[in-house]
């Protein structure tokens, strides 16, 4: 997808002249690489006739980057097309909030009830779990196990199978408390069908949600605007949770669960653990649906620029400590790993951020001083359980540093190598390899 949009755009750069025909040209390879990401032909259509009432080719001088102006009202499109301008219910800390989540089974709900728990945990409130779901078997002891690891108190029943009185239970209950955040699980089919989405009408009309969240698979493609407009049908849907992102999914179904129900993506998961939640952030979704951005050049770079021979070598599936520690060195002296580093948003960022070139320098020389400190199994290690206490406090202690900033270390390395494990680079890394062989 990201490759055929960046060559729709890489030919417009080419063409010494960007006429009505390069730019239809051009738009349909867009259109096409959108319907592949899962958009809706309708908001295919919308996006392909709105940028061209944007891009009004006669009025750009002559001489400015017509590819970028393009570039620019693509994002700029999808970017509106995912704010449905107005924001979705936020609970209040002390103030009881039910919240109540829909979905097809399967989506990811009574996992991500748990992360949405755990969020506002963190941040101060009390939340609880209501296992309103009495169509799978299952489902409560599933509810238990996440809320249990989580330490979220939660409700549910192994004997009744009204979850409506299920729901109102555990709602009452949790009122009494003083828990402001109640969250309810409900239960899905395999299907959309008459029943229950009758179910989620009752549910709904018996707890009175302040929210409705509905939780759609980020791989569902085309169904997702039926899917999300028979829900909100049925319960008022106030917001849209898009799980599954750190698969394949590019998530253009997302548009559609908006356009469907007029309420914003708050969250994506990124995971099947708790941690594995983000807040919804549309820019880099959009990059990530359009696959291009920066990572274009990049992977043109990479490929034009690098000597294959002294990057390759160096780079692993894994974002090792080891090629943490490499890339900063290069860094420093703008070797290839050190370009590399420096191409890649959001990688980079946080340490050359303009402005405050000072700060970052200083982070990556202590990172360094940190690692140092390490043995050459920490810097190639693979496994997230090897940085226990003892090894964190012996390499802290060498380094003259304190146990928390090597803790926070290493958080950002896992930051980092789960970023790096989702770029598009690894078949090119593969197939240098074996060209090097
Ligand atoms: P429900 O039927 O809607 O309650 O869905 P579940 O919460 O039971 O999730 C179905 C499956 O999807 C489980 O195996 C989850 O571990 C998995 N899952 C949920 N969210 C994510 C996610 O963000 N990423 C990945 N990889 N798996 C997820
Ligand atoms: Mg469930």
């Amino acid at each position: 997808l990201g490759g055929s949009i960046a060559r729709a755009l890489a030919r417009m750069k080419g063409a010494t002249v960007v006429d009505e025909k390069v730019l239809a040209e051009c738009l349909n390879e867009i259109s096409r690489a959108l319907l592949q990401a899962d958009v809706r032909f309708e908001t295919v259509h919308d996006v392909k006739a709105n940028i061209k009432s944007i891009v009004n080719l006669d009025a750009l001088a002559a001489g400015t980057d017509k590819r970028r102006i393009i570039q620019k009202a693509v994002v700029g499109e999808l970017c509106r097309m995912l704010d449905p301008g107005k924001p979705a219910f936020t609970p209040s800390k002390g103030k009881p909030s039910v919240v109540m989540f829909v979905g097809l089974q399967g989506s990811g709900k009574t996992t991500t009830c748990t992360k949405y728990a755990d969020y506002y945990r963190r941040k101060g409130f009390s939340p609880a779990l209501v296992c309103a779901d009495t169509f799978r078997a299952g489902a409560f002891d599933q509810l238990k196990q996440n809320a249990s690891k989580a330490k979220i108190p939660f409700y549910g029943s192994y004997n009744e199978s009204d979850p409506v009185k299920i729901a109102v239970e555990g709602v009452d209950r949790f009122r009494k408390e003083k828990c402001d955040l109640i969250i309810v699980d409900t239960s899905g089919r395999h299907k959309q069908e008459a029943a229950l989405f009758e179910e989620m009408r009752q549910v709904s009309e018996a707890t009175k949600p302040d929210l409705v969240i509905f939780v759609m698979d980020g791989s569902i493609g085309q169904a997702a605007f039926d899917q999300a407009q028979a829900f909100k049908q049925s319960a008022s849907v106030g917001a849209v949770i898009v799980t599954k992102m750190d698969g394949h999914a590019k998530g253009g179904g997302a548009l559609s669960a908006v356009a469907a129900t007029r309420s914003p993506v708050i969250f994506i998961g990124t995971g099947e653990h708790i941690p594995d939640f983000e807040v919804f952030d549309v820019k880099p979704f959009v990059s990530r649906l359009l696959g291009m951005g920066d990572l274009s050049g990049l992977m043109d770079k990479i490929q034009n620029v690098m000597p294959a021979d002294e990057l390759v070598p160096n780079l692993t599936a894994a974002f090792t400590l080891r090629l943490l520690y490499q890339m900063f060195q290069n860094f420093q002296n703008m070797g290839p790993l050190g370009q590399l580093f420096s191409m890649i948003p959001g990688l980079s960022a946080q340490f050359i951020e303009k402005g405050k070139e000072k700060e970052g320098q200083a982070k990556i020389k202590r990172y360094m001083t940190i690692m140092d400190s390490m043995t050459e199994k920490e810097l190639d290690n693979t496994n997230p359980k090897l940085m226990n206490e003892s090894r964190i406090n012996r390499i802290a202690r060498g380094s003259g540093r304190l146990v928390k900033e090597v803790v926070d270390m290493l958080e950002e390395h896992k930051r980092i190598a789960k970023m790096w494990s989702k770029l598009p680079i690894h078949n090119l890394i593969r197939n240098k390899r074996d060209s090097l062989k």
